[in-house]
């Protein structure tokens, strides 16, 4: 079957992470998933950690989700005018998130992003952005440009040599308004803002990176970029498509207390179905069209299938909210994970925050890309293999992030320690 993607589809996939190109360019068809397991096409079981990249806050198929799914089926797929689902999902992320009062959505985190960028070049009337090394905004040619796409998978074809760096494809003009500055480099970030900060319309950065594995800001990081940026007139822009409700109601922005101009959101408000959305105050909100100048459309913004089991979810997290649960979840697994690392003698960090975890082969602390790819991938890759000889499967790529979920119970963590430990006994016998 994977024969005939690859013949079809270009590396057999329609995402390059999914080629497993980074560790044992094995990759897997999956045919089905419930609660915290997914079942591949020959009928295997996987205790997943990939969830969805972050999308299954409740894990695979919630009844909740489901029951939404249905019902909301029953009457339509596509409507074409304004859903009550949109409104029911856009007053549950206002309710939640004190930055926003209105939202726009899209049908992926790359738009919601594109559109936050557009939004900003029109309220401030400037060009340039500001962007942190490692950053990954979706593939949108404005935030591609500049770096390298969340450490970019190696080309193998024809176009092979030109491997790695900047991806093909995007006019140098583009690539000229975009300023990169490495993640946690307050002095790098002072610097930028000093030479560019009046021609700059934003700065986009996740609150905590999670595209080149997880890196939390430092402490007062963040505090000094809303400083900076609101005393020079620039848009701050938190891109909370991995962050938003999983960190808590209030994303990222409540648990760190800071609040951005703009925010966007995915992954988990879409309940498993395609979304983005951009969020703020009435008064930014107010520049797009209709209301303003600023364009953006879609035939399928704001589908009725993805705003029901948006809302389902929205509405289960805030009825309980699991975000202490996830924490100690997490926290038992990563000291769980430290433990062994020590045991089979592998230097490892373990970056996590709340619910989202990276492990990296290295013995300097990770605080930004160049230290995340300076970790040892073969031994990575090694890891991921031998995890997922033993029932585990976790994202095939050293810089991205484990997920829990709700549905990951003691068993599923019990399963992961023990095979973490033998797969950290086999990286250590090469
Ligand atoms: C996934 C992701 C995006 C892009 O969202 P898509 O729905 O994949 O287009 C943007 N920003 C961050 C932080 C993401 O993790």
């Amino acid at each position: 079957m994977w024969d005939e993607a690859q013949a079809v589809l270009v590396g057999g996939v329609d995402s390059p992470v999914r080629a497993f190109r980074h560790t044992d360019r094995d990759p897997l068809m999956l045919v089905k998933g419930r609660g915290a397991t997914v079942v591949d096409a020959n009928g295997r079981a996987w205790t997943d950690f990939i969830m969805g990249w972050g999308a299954l806050v409740l894990g695979h198929q919630p009844p909740a989700v489901i029951r939404a799914l249905r019902a909301t089926a029953a009457h339509s797929t596509l409507l074409g005018l304004t859903h009550p689902a949109e409104v029911a999902l856009a007053s549950l992320i206002a309710r939640c998130v004190p930055s926003v009062e209105q939202v726009r959505f899209t049908v992926s985190g790359t738009e919601a992003c594109m559109i936050a960028v557009r939004l900003a070049r029109a309220h401030t009337g400037r060009t340039k952005l500001l962007v942190f090394d490692g950053g990954y905004h979706g593939h949108g040619d404005t935030l591609m440009a500049g770096r390298p796409a969340a450490p970019l998978i190696r080309p193998t074809g024809r176009h092979g040599a030109a491997q790695a760096g900047q991806t093909a494809g995007l006019p140098h003009t583009l690539i000229q308004s975009t300023i990169v500055v490495p993640w946690n480099d307050p002095h790098a970030f002072d610097q930028a803002m000093t030479q560019h900060g009046e021609q700059l319309a934003c700065v986009i950065l996740e609150p905590v990176a999670a595209n080149m594995g997880v890196i939390p800001p430092e402490a007062g990081y963040l505090q000094q970029i809303r400083q900076a940026t609101a005393s020079r007139g620039v848009l701050l822009i938190f891109d909370e498509v991995v962050t938003g409700f999983r960190l808590g109601l209030g994303g990222a922005q409540g648990l760190f207390g800071i609040r951005p101009d703009l925010t966007t959101f995915g992954k988990i408000i879409g309940g498993g179905l395609p979304i983005g959305a951009v969020g703020g105050p009435t008064r930014l909100m107010q520049r797009l069209a209709p209301e303003g100048d600023v364009y953006h459309a879609g035939t399928f913004a704001g589908h009725p299938l993805s705003m029901a089991c948006g809302a389902a979810v929205l509405h289960e997290l805030i009825a309980q909210p699991p975000y202490a649960s996830l924490e100690a979840k997490a926290r038992r697994v990563e000291q769980a994970l430290q433990q062994a690392a020590e045991r089979a003698r592998v230097p490892v960090q373990i970056n996590r925050v709340g619910s989202m975890l990276t492990v990296f082969f290295t013995e300097q602390p990770v605080r930004q890309l160049a230290q995340a790819q300076a970790s040892q991938r073969s031994r990575f890759a090694r890891w991921a293999h031998a995890l997922r000889q033993r029932g585990i499967l976790i994202p095939p790529s050293p810089f991205e992030a484990c997920f829990l979920s709700t549905a990951h119970t003691a068993r599923h963590l019990d399963r992961f320690e023990r095979a973490a430990m033998a797969a950290f006994l086999a990286v250590a016998e090469h």
